[in-house]
């Protein structure tokens, strides 16, 4: 399967750490939504959302937004 590969900051590990993306693979969902009558566009979509944000390769971590990072700080 089509797999994104880029460097992207990761909060868990503190620096700049090598993030995978993988794609859904919407042919095999939209197959499976037909043998389910449309039930499984349900969590086509689900996973859709979830697996559209990178993840860090050395920790596994989703990748989250710098900006949301500085906002989750100032909190603490
Ligand atoms: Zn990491």
């Amino acid at each position: 399967m089509q797999q994104v590969h880029e460097t992207l900051w990761c909060r868990n590990c503190g620096e700049e750490t090598p993030h995978v993306q993988k794609p859904p693979n919407h042919l095999l969902h939209f197959l499976l939504a037909l043998a389910t009558l449309g039930i499984w566009i349900i969590p086509w979509v689900y996973l859709s959302i979830k697996q559209d944000r990178p993840r860090c390769q050395d920790c596994g971590a989703l990748y989250t937004a710098q900006l949301m990072a500085d906002k989750f700080d100032e909190g603490e």
